[in-house]
Protein backbone atom coordinates (compact mmCIF):
# COMPACT_ATOMS: atom_id res chain seq x y z
CA UNK A 1 0.00 0.00 0.00
CA UNK A 2 1.61 3.18 -0.82
CA UNK A 3 1.41 6.33 0.77
CA UNK A 4 1.94 8.78 -1.72
CA UNK A 5 -0.94 11.74 -3.32
CA UNK A 6 -0.02 10.31 -7.19
CA UNK A 7 -1.10 12.39 -9.90
CA UNK A 8 -1.32 10.86 -13.94
CA UNK A 9 0.79 12.03 -16.48
CA UNK A 10 -0.76 14.84 -17.99
CA UNK A 11 -2.71 14.20 -21.23
CA UNK A 12 -1.98 14.73 -24.91
CA UNK A 13 -3.55 14.38 -28.25
CA UNK A 14 -1.55 11.34 -30.15
CA UNK A 15 0.37 13.37 -33.07
CA UNK A 16 -1.29 11.47 -37.01
CA UNK A 17 0.96 10.03 -39.10
CA UNK A 18 1.59 11.01 -42.65
CA UNK A 19 2.04 7.81 -44.35
CA UNK A 20 4.13 9.48 -46.71
CA UNK A 21 5.46 7.19 -49.83
CA UNK A 22 8.90 6.13 -48.73
CA UNK A 23 8.21 6.56 -44.97
CA UNK A 24 8.43 3.60 -42.78
CA UNK A 25 5.39 4.10 -41.60
CA UNK A 26 3.79 3.90 -44.33
CA UNK A 27 5.93 0.45 -45.42
CA UNK A 28 4.99 -1.00 -41.97
CA UNK A 29 1.57 -0.53 -42.55
CA UNK A 30 1.56 -1.90 -45.58
CA UNK A 31 3.23 -5.21 -44.13
CA UNK A 32 0.63 -5.66 -41.94
CA UNK A 33 -2.17 -4.93 -44.39
CA UNK A 34 -0.75 -7.53 -46.59
CA UNK A 35 0.05 -10.53 -43.20
CA UNK A 36 -3.89 -9.43 -43.04
CA UNK A 37 -5.10 -10.32 -46.23
CA UNK A 38 -3.18 -13.26 -45.97
CA UNK A 39 -4.60 -15.25 -43.05
CA UNK A 40 -8.34 -15.97 -41.93
CA UNK A 41 -9.01 -14.72 -38.17
CA UNK A 42 -10.84 -16.66 -35.58
CA UNK A 43 -12.88 -14.27 -33.43
CA UNK A 44 -14.29 -16.10 -30.15
CA UNK A 45 -16.80 -14.70 -27.74
CA UNK A 46 -14.88 -13.57 -24.56
CA UNK A 47 -16.25 -13.86 -20.91
CA UNK A 48 -13.97 -14.06 -17.70
CA UNK A 49 -11.14 -15.94 -18.57
CA UNK A 50 -12.57 -18.52 -21.46
CA UNK A 51 -12.63 -17.74 -24.74
CA UNK A 52 -15.91 -19.71 -26.39
CA UNK A 53 -16.73 -20.64 -29.34
CA UNK A 54 -19.95 -21.70 -29.78
CA UNK A 55 -20.26 -22.58 -33.15
CA UNK A 56 -22.40 -20.18 -34.59
CA UNK A 57 -20.40 -18.05 -37.40
CA UNK A 58 -20.57 -15.39 -39.31
CA UNK A 59 -17.93 -14.02 -41.62
CA UNK A 60 -15.80 -10.80 -41.80
CA UNK A 61 -15.80 -9.64 -45.03
CA UNK A 62 -13.96 -6.41 -46.39
CA UNK A 63 -16.41 -3.81 -47.92
CA UNK A 64 -14.41 -2.63 -50.80
CA UNK A 65 -14.04 -6.66 -52.33
CA UNK A 66 -17.13 -8.74 -50.57
CA UNK A 67 -15.65 -12.01 -51.92
CA UNK A 68 -12.79 -11.64 -49.49
CA UNK A 69 -13.41 -13.32 -45.91
CA UNK A 70 -10.92 -11.69 -43.23
CA UNK A 71 -12.46 -13.75 -40.71
CA UNK A 72 -15.18 -15.89 -38.66
CA UNK A 73 -16.26 -14.72 -35.22
CA UNK A 74 -18.62 -17.07 -32.94
CA UNK A 75 -21.63 -15.45 -31.90
CA UNK A 76 -23.12 -15.15 -28.49
CA UNK A 77 -27.07 -15.50 -27.23
CA UNK A 78 -28.47 -16.22 -24.12
CA UNK A 79 -26.28 -18.52 -22.49
CA UNK A 80 -23.45 -16.74 -23.41
CA UNK A 81 -24.95 -13.72 -21.68
CA UNK A 82 -26.08 -15.21 -18.70
CA UNK A 83 -22.34 -16.68 -18.21
CA UNK A 84 -20.83 -12.85 -18.88
CA UNK A 85 -23.26 -11.79 -16.20
CA UNK A 86 -22.10 -13.92 -13.41
CA UNK A 87 -18.56 -12.89 -14.94
CA UNK A 88 -18.69 -9.47 -14.45
CA UNK A 89 -20.71 -10.39 -10.86
CA UNK A 90 -17.63 -12.66 -9.53
CA UNK A 91 -15.12 -10.17 -10.69
CA UNK A 92 -16.78 -6.75 -9.56
CA UNK A 93 -15.77 -6.59 -6.10
CA UNK A 94 -12.23 -6.60 -6.40
CA UNK A 95 -12.14 -4.39 -9.19
CA UNK A 96 -14.40 -1.71 -8.00
CA UNK A 97 -12.06 -2.02 -4.75
CA UNK A 98 -8.84 -1.71 -6.72
CA UNK A 99 -6.44 1.63 -6.21
CA UNK A 100 -7.89 3.87 -9.17
CA UNK A 101 -4.43 4.59 -9.74
CA UNK A 102 -3.67 1.01 -10.68
CA UNK A 103 -6.91 1.07 -12.72
CA UNK A 104 -5.61 4.08 -14.74
CA UNK A 105 -2.07 2.08 -15.26
CA UNK A 106 -4.16 -0.19 -16.89
CA UNK A 107 -5.61 2.33 -19.31
CA UNK A 108 -2.56 4.35 -20.09
CA UNK A 109 -0.44 1.05 -20.86
CA UNK A 110 -3.08 0.44 -23.47
CA UNK A 111 -2.98 3.97 -24.67
CA UNK A 112 0.69 2.90 -25.41
CA UNK A 113 0.61 -0.19 -26.57
CA UNK A 114 -1.92 0.87 -29.45
CA UNK A 115 0.22 3.96 -30.39
CA UNK A 116 3.16 1.87 -30.34
CA UNK A 117 3.51 -2.02 -30.71
CA UNK A 118 -0.34 -2.10 -32.02
CA UNK A 119 -1.17 1.11 -34.20
CA UNK A 120 -0.18 -1.23 -37.74
CA UNK A 121 -2.55 -4.00 -36.59
CA UNK A 122 -5.78 -1.53 -35.49
CA UNK A 123 -4.84 0.15 -38.41
CA UNK A 124 -4.46 -2.87 -40.42
CA UNK A 125 -7.86 -4.00 -39.35
CA UNK A 126 -9.75 -0.83 -39.28
CA UNK A 127 -9.18 -0.24 -43.09
CA UNK A 128 -10.00 -3.94 -44.24
CA UNK A 129 -13.09 -4.24 -42.21
CA UNK A 130 -14.57 -0.55 -41.68
CA UNK A 131 -13.18 0.18 -45.87
CA UNK A 132 -11.03 2.99 -44.05
CA UNK A 133 -8.21 5.10 -46.14
CA UNK A 134 -5.19 5.02 -44.25
CA UNK A 135 -5.84 8.30 -43.17
CA UNK A 136 -9.41 7.61 -41.78
CA UNK A 137 -8.02 5.06 -40.00
CA UNK A 138 -5.07 6.56 -38.37
CA UNK A 139 -7.78 9.54 -37.04
CA UNK A 140 -9.82 6.87 -35.49
CA UNK A 141 -8.72 3.34 -34.67
CA UNK A 142 -4.77 4.53 -33.47
CA UNK A 143 -5.42 8.23 -32.51
CA UNK A 144 -9.17 8.53 -31.23
CA UNK A 145 -9.34 5.89 -29.06
CA UNK A 146 -5.23 6.29 -27.84
CA UNK A 147 -7.01 9.76 -26.82
CA UNK A 148 -9.94 8.56 -25.22
CA UNK A 149 -7.57 6.34 -23.15
CA UNK A 150 -5.38 9.03 -21.87
CA UNK A 151 -7.80 11.32 -21.63
CA UNK A 152 -10.63 9.65 -19.52
CA UNK A 153 -7.52 8.83 -17.31
CA UNK A 154 -6.98 12.33 -16.68
CA UNK A 155 -10.95 13.22 -16.16
CA UNK A 156 -11.23 10.22 -13.75
CA UNK A 157 -8.86 11.95 -11.53
CA UNK A 158 -10.09 15.08 -11.68
CA UNK A 159 -13.67 13.86 -10.67
CA UNK A 160 -12.06 11.98 -7.79
CA UNK A 161 -10.76 15.49 -6.58
CA UNK A 162 -14.03 17.05 -6.53
CA UNK A 163 -14.50 17.13 -2.65
CA UNK A 164 -17.19 19.24 -0.37
CA UNK A 165 -16.32 22.04 1.86
CA UNK A 166 -16.42 20.51 5.58
CA UNK A 167 -17.51 22.95 8.89
CA UNK A 168 -15.88 22.93 12.48
CA UNK A 169 -15.37 19.41 13.64
CA UNK A 170 -16.23 17.59 10.58
CA UNK A 171 -14.97 16.37 7.79
CA UNK A 172 -17.13 15.66 4.80
CA UNK A 173 -15.91 13.46 1.52
CA UNK A 174 -17.56 12.26 -1.58
CA UNK A 175 -17.20 8.36 -2.28
CA UNK A 176 -17.27 7.92 -6.23
CA UNK A 177 -18.33 4.27 -6.44
CA UNK A 178 -19.37 2.53 -9.90
CA UNK A 179 -22.63 1.68 -10.52
CA UNK A 180 -24.08 -1.15 -8.74
CA UNK A 181 -24.54 -3.81 -11.89
CA UNK A 182 -23.04 -4.15 -15.15
CA UNK A 183 -23.52 -1.70 -18.14
CA UNK A 184 -24.07 -2.75 -21.55
CA UNK A 185 -21.99 -1.06 -24.48
CA UNK A 186 -22.94 -1.70 -27.60
CA UNK A 187 -21.05 0.16 -30.54
CA UNK A 188 -21.72 1.37 -33.98
CA UNK A 189 -19.52 0.08 -37.28
CA UNK A 190 -18.27 3.08 -38.26
CA UNK A 191 -15.52 4.42 -35.73
CA UNK A 192 -12.99 1.91 -33.94
CA UNK A 193 -12.05 4.34 -31.36
CA UNK A 194 -16.04 4.65 -30.26
CA UNK A 195 -16.30 1.27 -30.00
CA UNK A 196 -12.82 1.29 -27.83
CA UNK A 197 -14.65 3.83 -25.76
CA UNK A 198 -18.06 2.37 -25.01
CA UNK A 199 -16.91 0.21 -22.68
CA UNK A 200 -13.88 1.48 -21.61
CA UNK A 201 -15.14 4.87 -19.99
CA UNK A 202 -17.38 2.82 -18.05
CA UNK A 203 -14.68 0.54 -16.96
CA UNK A 204 -12.38 3.18 -15.99
CA UNK A 205 -14.81 4.08 -13.54
CA UNK A 206 -14.94 0.75 -11.83
CA UNK A 207 -17.92 -1.01 -13.49
CA UNK A 208 -18.03 -4.09 -15.26
CA UNK A 209 -19.21 -3.96 -18.80
CA UNK A 210 -21.16 -6.63 -21.20
CA UNK A 211 -19.90 -5.46 -24.45
CA UNK A 212 -21.88 -5.95 -27.88
CA UNK A 213 -19.91 -4.72 -31.15
CA UNK A 214 -21.61 -4.14 -34.16
CA UNK A 215 -21.42 -7.32 -36.53
CA UNK A 216 -19.77 -4.97 -39.24
CA UNK A 217 -16.98 -4.24 -36.82
CA UNK A 218 -15.97 -6.96 -34.91
CA UNK A 219 -12.69 -7.96 -36.37
CA UNK A 220 -11.07 -4.62 -35.74
CA UNK A 221 -12.91 -4.77 -32.33
CA UNK A 222 -10.88 -7.73 -31.63
CA UNK A 223 -7.87 -5.91 -31.66
CA UNK A 224 -9.08 -3.93 -29.13
CA UNK A 225 -9.76 -6.78 -26.65
CA UNK A 226 -6.53 -7.93 -27.57
CA UNK A 227 -4.71 -4.46 -26.08
CA UNK A 228 -6.76 -4.57 -23.22
CA UNK A 229 -5.98 -8.48 -22.08
CA UNK A 230 -1.76 -7.31 -22.96
CA UNK A 231 -2.58 -4.37 -21.03
CA UNK A 232 -3.35 -6.46 -17.72
CA UNK A 233 -7.19 -5.56 -17.47
CA UNK A 234 -8.41 -8.30 -15.37
CA UNK A 235 -11.06 -11.11 -17.03
CA UNK A 236 -14.67 -10.18 -16.42
CA UNK A 237 -14.24 -6.42 -16.27
CA UNK A 238 -15.14 -6.17 -19.70
CA UNK A 239 -17.33 -9.46 -21.57
CA UNK A 240 -16.82 -9.65 -25.51
CA UNK A 241 -20.20 -10.66 -26.91
CA UNK A 242 -20.36 -10.48 -30.87
CA UNK A 243 -23.40 -11.39 -32.66
CA UNK A 244 -26.91 -10.35 -33.51
CA UNK A 245 -28.45 -7.23 -31.60
CA UNK A 246 -31.75 -8.33 -30.60
CA UNK A 247 -30.28 -12.09 -29.39
CA UNK A 248 -28.08 -10.35 -27.15
CA UNK A 249 -29.87 -7.04 -26.39
CA UNK A 250 -32.87 -8.92 -25.66
CA UNK A 251 -31.43 -11.05 -22.33
CA UNK A 252 -28.98 -8.45 -21.45
CA UNK A 253 -31.76 -5.85 -21.31
CA UNK A 254 -33.88 -8.52 -18.93
CA UNK A 255 -31.04 -8.71 -16.63
CA UNK A 256 -32.07 -6.53 -12.81
CA UNK A 257 -28.60 -6.62 -12.69
CA UNK A 258 -28.61 -4.04 -16.19
CA UNK A 259 -26.97 -0.81 -14.43
CA UNK A 260 -26.64 1.44 -17.26
CA UNK A 261 -26.80 1.17 -21.58
CA UNK A 262 -23.60 3.20 -23.12
CA UNK A 263 -24.50 3.00 -26.54
CA UNK A 264 -23.68 4.54 -29.66
CA UNK A 265 -25.65 3.88 -33.09
CA UNK A 266 -28.76 4.92 -34.97
CA UNK A 267 -31.91 6.60 -33.88
CA UNK A 268 -34.32 3.82 -34.11
CA UNK A 269 -31.81 1.53 -32.14
CA UNK A 270 -31.69 3.40 -28.92
CA UNK A 271 -35.41 4.48 -29.27
CA UNK A 272 -35.69 0.61 -28.67
CA UNK A 273 -33.35 0.14 -26.35
CA UNK A 274 -34.56 2.61 -23.91
CA UNK A 275 -38.42 1.56 -24.60
CA UNK A 276 -37.60 -1.67 -23.46
CA UNK A 277 -35.79 -0.41 -20.77
CA UNK A 278 -38.67 1.61 -20.07
CA UNK A 279 -40.85 -1.95 -20.15
CA UNK A 280 -39.10 -3.83 -17.78
CA UNK A 281 -38.32 -0.76 -15.08
CA UNK A 282 -39.96 -2.84 -12.21
CA UNK A 283 -37.29 -5.48 -12.62
CA UNK A 284 -34.10 -3.34 -12.26
CA UNK A 285 -32.10 -2.87 -8.58
CA UNK A 286 -31.65 0.50 -9.71
CA UNK A 287 -32.49 2.99 -12.71
CA UNK A 288 -30.50 1.97 -15.24
CA UNK A 289 -28.29 4.66 -16.86
CA UNK A 290 -29.12 5.86 -20.22
CA UNK A 291 -26.41 7.48 -22.83
CA UNK A 292 -26.88 6.90 -25.97
CA UNK A 293 -25.23 9.20 -29.20
CA UNK A 294 -27.49 8.49 -32.25
CA UNK A 295 -28.19 10.29 -35.93
CA UNK A 296 -27.53 13.26 -37.23
CA UNK A 297 -28.71 15.42 -40.44
CA UNK A 298 -25.37 17.85 -40.35
CA UNK A 299 -25.66 21.29 -41.86
CA UNK A 300 -23.65 23.47 -43.23
CA UNK A 301 -25.07 26.75 -43.64
CA UNK A 302 -23.23 29.51 -45.81
CA UNK A 303 -23.62 33.31 -45.15
CA UNK A 304 -23.27 35.19 -48.30
CA UNK A 305 -20.39 36.72 -46.98
CA UNK A 306 -18.56 33.14 -47.40
CA UNK A 307 -15.08 32.23 -47.96
CA UNK A 308 -15.94 30.02 -51.57
CA UNK A 309 -13.08 27.98 -51.74
CA UNK A 310 -13.24 26.97 -47.89
CA UNK A 311 -16.66 26.48 -47.90
CA UNK A 312 -16.31 24.01 -50.94
CA UNK A 313 -13.33 22.14 -49.65
CA UNK A 314 -15.19 22.10 -46.32
CA UNK A 315 -18.07 20.65 -48.29
CA UNK A 316 -16.26 18.04 -50.06
CA UNK A 317 -14.26 16.40 -46.80
CA UNK A 318 -16.82 17.08 -44.70
CA UNK A 319 -19.68 15.34 -47.06
CA UNK A 320 -17.54 12.17 -48.88
CA UNK A 321 -14.76 11.57 -46.17
CA UNK A 322 -15.49 7.82 -44.91
CA UNK A 323 -18.29 7.53 -47.54
CA UNK A 324 -20.10 9.91 -45.87
CA UNK A 325 -20.60 7.42 -42.45
CA UNK A 326 -19.70 10.04 -39.79
CA UNK A 327 -22.60 10.65 -37.56
CA UNK A 328 -21.29 14.54 -37.97
CA UNK A 329 -20.69 14.13 -41.93
CA UNK A 330 -21.86 17.46 -43.91
CA UNK A 331 -25.33 16.08 -45.35
CA UNK A 332 -27.20 19.09 -46.41
CA UNK A 333 -26.11 22.72 -47.17
CA UNK A 334 -27.80 25.95 -47.49
CA UNK A 335 -26.22 27.67 -50.12
CA UNK A 336 -27.15 31.51 -51.09
CA UNK A 337 -28.19 32.25 -54.64
CA UNK A 338 -25.50 34.91 -55.01
CA UNK A 339 -22.76 32.21 -54.50
CA UNK A 340 -24.38 29.55 -55.94
CA UNK A 341 -22.76 29.25 -59.29
CA UNK A 342 -19.08 29.11 -57.79
CA UNK A 343 -20.03 26.98 -54.81
CA UNK A 344 -21.83 24.55 -57.28
CA UNK A 345 -18.92 24.49 -60.03
CA UNK A 346 -16.26 24.64 -57.16
CA UNK A 347 -18.02 21.34 -56.04
CA UNK A 348 -18.12 19.61 -59.39
CA UNK A 349 -14.69 20.24 -59.89
CA UNK A 350 -12.99 19.35 -56.89
CA UNK A 351 -15.54 16.18 -56.92
CA UNK A 352 -14.11 15.22 -60.65
CA UNK A 353 -10.58 14.82 -59.08
CA UNK A 354 -11.28 11.94 -56.63
CA UNK A 355 -10.67 8.27 -56.87
CA UNK A 356 -12.26 5.66 -55.24
CA UNK A 357 -11.34 2.03 -54.56
CA UNK A 358 -10.40 -0.10 -52.14
CA UNK A 359 -7.98 1.52 -49.20
CA UNK A 360 -5.25 -0.91 -50.42
CA UNK A 361 -4.56 1.64 -52.70
CA UNK A 362 -3.53 4.91 -50.88
CA UNK A 363 -4.22 7.72 -53.60
CA UNK A 364 -7.98 6.90 -52.91
CA UNK A 365 -9.89 9.44 -51.32
CA UNK A 366 -13.51 7.47 -51.08
CA UNK A 367 -13.89 3.72 -50.27
CA UNK A 368 -17.30 1.48 -50.49
CA UNK A 369 -19.58 1.49 -47.95
CA UNK A 370 -20.26 -0.94 -44.99
CA UNK A 371 -22.44 -3.92 -46.02
CA UNK A 372 -25.29 -4.27 -48.88
CA UNK A 373 -27.82 -3.00 -46.06
CA UNK A 374 -26.50 0.92 -46.33
CA UNK A 375 -25.83 0.25 -49.73
CA UNK A 376 -28.98 -0.42 -50.89
CA UNK A 377 -30.22 2.54 -48.26
CA UNK A 378 -28.03 4.92 -50.22
CA UNK A 379 -28.86 3.98 -53.56
CA UNK A 380 -32.85 3.69 -52.46
CA UNK A 381 -32.10 7.65 -51.93
CA UNK A 382 -30.03 8.38 -55.10
CA UNK A 383 -33.00 6.44 -56.70
CA UNK A 384 -35.19 8.78 -55.36
CA UNK A 385 -33.52 11.99 -56.07
CA UNK A 386 -33.15 10.42 -59.59
CA UNK A 387 -37.11 10.21 -59.72
CA UNK A 388 -38.42 12.75 -57.90
CA UNK A 389 -39.53 16.45 -59.16
CA UNK A 390 -38.55 17.92 -56.35
CA UNK A 391 -34.68 16.73 -56.63
CA UNK A 392 -31.85 16.65 -59.43
CA UNK A 393 -27.92 15.13 -58.99
CA UNK A 394 -25.54 17.76 -59.56
CA UNK A 395 -22.76 14.98 -59.44
CA UNK A 396 -21.72 11.27 -59.28
CA UNK A 397 -25.16 8.98 -58.46
CA UNK A 398 -23.13 6.27 -59.46
CA UNK A 399 -23.69 3.14 -57.72
CA UNK A 400 -22.00 -0.40 -58.43
CA UNK A 401 -22.04 -3.59 -55.98
CA UNK A 402 -20.59 -6.32 -58.06
CA UNK A 403 -17.02 -6.28 -56.66
CA UNK A 404 -17.64 -3.67 -53.34
CA UNK A 405 -20.26 -1.85 -51.87
CA UNK A 406 -19.12 1.04 -54.11
CA UNK A 407 -21.47 4.62 -54.13
CA UNK A 408 -19.80 7.74 -55.64
CA UNK A 409 -20.01 10.31 -54.13
CA UNK A 410 -23.08 12.49 -55.01
CA UNK A 411 -24.45 15.90 -54.83
CA UNK A 412 -28.29 16.66 -55.06
CA UNK A 413 -30.17 19.93 -55.36
CA UNK A 414 -33.54 19.88 -53.72
CA UNK A 415 -36.28 22.34 -54.14
CA UNK A 416 -37.04 22.76 -50.32
CA UNK A 417 -35.48 22.40 -47.47
CA UNK A 418 -38.43 20.19 -46.51
CA UNK A 419 -37.39 17.72 -49.07
CA UNK A 420 -36.71 13.96 -48.35
CA UNK A 421 -33.64 14.33 -48.95
CA UNK A 422 -32.54 17.42 -47.06
CA UNK A 423 -34.19 16.02 -43.76
CA UNK A 424 -33.44 12.24 -43.53
CA UNK A 425 -30.54 10.78 -42.35
CA UNK A 426 -28.72 9.01 -45.17
CA UNK A 427 -25.25 7.68 -43.72
CA UNK A 428 -23.79 7.72 -47.14
CA UNK A 429 -21.63 9.97 -49.59
CA UNK A 430 -25.04 12.00 -50.57
CA UNK A 431 -24.73 15.73 -49.77
CA UNK A 432 -27.42 17.74 -50.60
CA UNK A 433 -28.07 21.32 -51.15
CA UNK A 434 -30.59 23.95 -51.28
CA UNK A 435 -30.17 27.43 -52.97
CA UNK A 436 -31.58 30.48 -50.98
CA UNK A 437 -32.98 33.92 -51.81
CA UNK A 438 -30.30 35.91 -50.36
CA UNK A 439 -32.76 38.27 -49.18
CA UNK A 440 -34.77 34.99 -47.14
CA UNK A 441 -31.55 34.35 -45.14
CA UNK A 442 -33.55 34.22 -41.73
CA UNK A 443 -36.09 32.20 -42.74
CA UNK A 444 -33.86 29.65 -44.01
CA UNK A 445 -32.07 29.76 -41.22
CA UNK A 446 -35.65 28.95 -39.59
CA UNK A 447 -35.98 26.19 -41.58
CA UNK A 448 -32.15 24.43 -40.30
CA UNK A 449 -33.49 25.11 -36.83
CA UNK A 450 -36.71 23.40 -37.19
CA UNK A 451 -36.86 20.48 -40.96
CA UNK A 452 -34.80 17.86 -39.48
CA UNK A 453 -35.35 16.29 -36.14
CA UNK A 454 -31.79 15.91 -35.20
CA UNK A 455 -29.14 17.92 -33.42
CA UNK A 456 -25.65 16.85 -33.99
CA UNK A 457 -23.42 19.05 -35.56
CA UNK A 458 -23.93 22.27 -38.07
CA UNK A 459 -21.03 24.60 -39.62
CA UNK A 460 -21.35 28.29 -40.89
CA UNK A 461 -19.16 29.67 -43.01
CA UNK A 462 -19.30 33.77 -42.90
CA UNK A 463 -16.90 36.13 -42.60
CA UNK A 464 -19.15 39.09 -41.06
CA UNK A 465 -18.01 38.93 -37.23
CA UNK A 466 -21.44 40.42 -36.45
CA UNK A 467 -23.31 38.07 -38.11
CA UNK A 468 -21.56 35.19 -37.11
CA UNK A 469 -22.46 36.64 -33.63
CA UNK A 470 -26.24 36.19 -34.91
CA UNK A 471 -26.31 32.62 -36.54
CA UNK A 472 -24.31 31.51 -33.93
CA UNK A 473 -27.60 32.15 -31.82
CA UNK A 474 -30.61 31.61 -33.94
CA UNK A 475 -28.95 28.24 -33.91
CA UNK A 476 -27.88 27.83 -30.57
CA UNK A 477 -30.24 24.31 -30.38
CA UNK A 478 -29.68 23.03 -33.78
CA UNK A 479 -26.42 21.29 -32.85
CA UNK A 480 -24.14 19.89 -29.96
CA UNK A 481 -20.91 20.78 -31.61
CA UNK A 482 -21.04 23.92 -33.49
CA UNK A 483 -18.41 24.62 -36.18
CA UNK A 484 -17.50 28.49 -37.54
CA UNK A 485 -15.75 28.25 -40.96
CA UNK A 486 -14.54 24.56 -40.64
CA UNK A 487 -16.15 21.32 -41.46
CA UNK A 488 -18.61 19.57 -39.28
CA UNK A 489 -16.74 16.13 -39.01
CA UNK A 490 -13.41 15.80 -36.80
CA UNK A 491 -13.85 16.18 -33.52
CA UNK A 492 -10.91 15.78 -31.17
CA UNK A 493 -11.55 13.91 -27.41
CA UNK A 494 -10.56 16.71 -24.81
CA UNK A 495 -10.80 19.77 -27.72
CA UNK A 496 -14.32 19.61 -28.87
CA UNK A 497 -15.85 17.26 -26.45
CA UNK A 498 -19.09 15.06 -28.80
CA UNK A 499 -22.30 14.82 -28.92
CA UNK A 500 -25.74 16.17 -30.08
CA UNK A 501 -29.30 16.50 -28.88
CA UNK A 502 -33.17 16.63 -29.72
CA UNK A 503 -32.84 12.94 -31.68
CA UNK A 504 -29.22 12.68 -31.79
CA UNK A 505 -28.72 11.67 -28.53
CA UNK A 506 -28.48 12.41 -24.53
CA UNK A 507 -25.90 15.00 -25.59
CA UNK A 508 -23.46 13.34 -22.68
CA UNK A 509 -20.28 14.34 -24.68
CA UNK A 510 -18.24 11.69 -25.41
CA UNK A 511 -14.46 12.26 -25.10
CA UNK A 512 -15.20 14.52 -22.15
CA UNK A 513 -15.31 14.59 -18.00
CA UNK A 514 -19.44 15.39 -18.14
CA UNK A 515 -19.63 11.25 -20.04
CA UNK A 516 -17.84 10.12 -17.02
CA UNK A 517 -20.08 11.55 -14.60
CA UNK A 518 -22.55 9.08 -15.80
CA UNK A 519 -21.06 5.84 -14.57
CA UNK A 520 -20.16 7.04 -10.97
CA UNK A 521 -22.96 6.71 -8.12
CA UNK A 522 -21.41 8.97 -4.97
CA UNK A 523 -21.88 8.70 -1.81
CA UNK A 524 -21.33 11.57 0.48
CA UNK A 525 -19.54 10.25 4.07
CA UNK A 526 -19.70 12.96 6.83
CA UNK A 527 -17.63 11.66 10.15
CA UNK A 528 -18.09 14.19 12.71
CA UNK A 529 -15.21 14.16 15.45
CA UNK A 530 -16.73 15.77 18.82
CA UNK A 531 -20.51 14.12 18.16
CA UNK A 532 -23.42 16.01 20.95
CA UNK A 533 -23.64 14.35 24.19
CA UNK A 534 -27.34 15.48 25.17
CA UNK A 535 -30.21 16.51 23.09
CA UNK A 536 -31.26 19.85 24.03
CA UNK A 537 -30.66 23.08 22.11
CA UNK A 538 -29.32 26.01 23.65
CA UNK A 539 -32.65 28.18 22.76
CA UNK A 540 -34.53 25.37 24.95
CA UNK A 541 -32.79 27.16 28.35
CA UNK A 542 -35.10 29.35 30.75
CA UNK A 543 -34.68 32.75 30.54
P1 LIG B 1 -27.14 0.58 -35.54
O1 LIG B 1 -28.16 1.28 -34.69
O2 LIG B 1 -27.63 -0.21 -36.68
O3 LIG B 1 -26.29 -0.43 -34.63
C1 LIG B 1 -25.61 0.02 -33.47
C2 LIG B 1 -25.38 -1.17 -32.57
O4 LIG B 1 -26.64 -1.55 -32.01
C3 LIG B 1 -24.84 -2.41 -33.28
O5 LIG B 1 -23.87 -3.02 -32.47
C4 LIG B 1 -26.06 -3.27 -33.42
O6 LIG B 1 -25.79 -4.64 -33.53
C5 LIG B 1 -26.75 -2.96 -32.10
N1 LIG B 1 -28.16 -3.36 -32.00
C6 LIG B 1 -29.12 -3.31 -32.93
N2 LIG B 1 -30.29 -3.76 -32.43
C7 LIG B 1 -30.04 -4.10 -31.14
C8 LIG B 1 -30.84 -4.64 -30.08
N3 LIG B 1 -32.12 -4.92 -30.25
N4 LIG B 1 -30.25 -4.86 -28.89
C9 LIG B 1 -28.95 -4.58 -28.69
N5 LIG B 1 -28.15 -4.07 -29.65
C10 LIG B 1 -28.69 -3.83 -30.86
O7 LIG B 1 -26.09 1.69 -35.98
P2 LIG B 1 -24.84 1.52 -36.99
O8 LIG B 1 -25.35 1.34 -38.36
O9 LIG B 1 -23.85 0.56 -36.44
O10 LIG B 1 -24.17 2.97 -36.88
C11 LIG B 1 -24.60 4.06 -37.65
C12 LIG B 1 -25.48 4.98 -36.82
O11 LIG B 1 -24.75 5.40 -35.68
C13 LIG B 1 -25.85 6.25 -37.58
O12 LIG B 1 -27.20 6.56 -37.30
C14 LIG B 1 -24.93 7.30 -36.96
O13 LIG B 1 -25.41 8.61 -37.04
C15 LIG B 1 -24.82 6.81 -35.54
N6 LIG B 1 -23.62 7.29 -34.89
C16 LIG B 1 -23.74 8.32 -34.00
C17 LIG B 1 -22.62 8.84 -33.37
C18 LIG B 1 -22.75 9.97 -32.38
O14 LIG B 1 -21.79 10.25 -31.69
N7 LIG B 1 -23.89 10.64 -32.31
C19 LIG B 1 -21.37 8.30 -33.65
C20 LIG B 1 -21.27 7.24 -34.56
C21 LIG B 1 -22.41 6.75 -35.16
Amino acid sequence: MSSSIVSTPAPFNEAIGAFAPGSAERASLKTRLAALMDQQLEIPVVVGEREIHTGRVAESRTPHDHGHVLGRYHEAGEKEVALAIAASASVKSHWSAMNWEDRAAIFLKAADLLAGPYRDEINAATMLCQSKTVFQAEIDAACELVDFWRFNVHFMEQLYAVQPESADGMWNTMDYRPLEGFVFAVSPFNFTSIAGNLPTAPAIMGNTVLWKPSSTQTYSAWVIMKVLHEAGLPAGVISFLPGEGAAIGGPVLASPDLAGIHFTGSTPTFRHLWRTVGENIERYHSYPRLVGETGGKDFVFAHPSAHIQSLVTALVRGAFEYQGQKCSAASRAFIPASLWDEVISGMQEQMSRIKMGSPLEFSNFVCAVIDQKAYDKISGYIAHAKNSDDHRILAGGECDDSQGYFISPTLVEADSPQSRLMCEEIFGPVLTVYRYPDQRMDETLAEVEKASPYALTGAIFCRDRAEIKRMSMLLRSAAGNFYINDKPTGAVVGQQPFGGGRASGTNDKAGSIYNLVRWMSPRVIKETFAPPQDFPYPHMGED
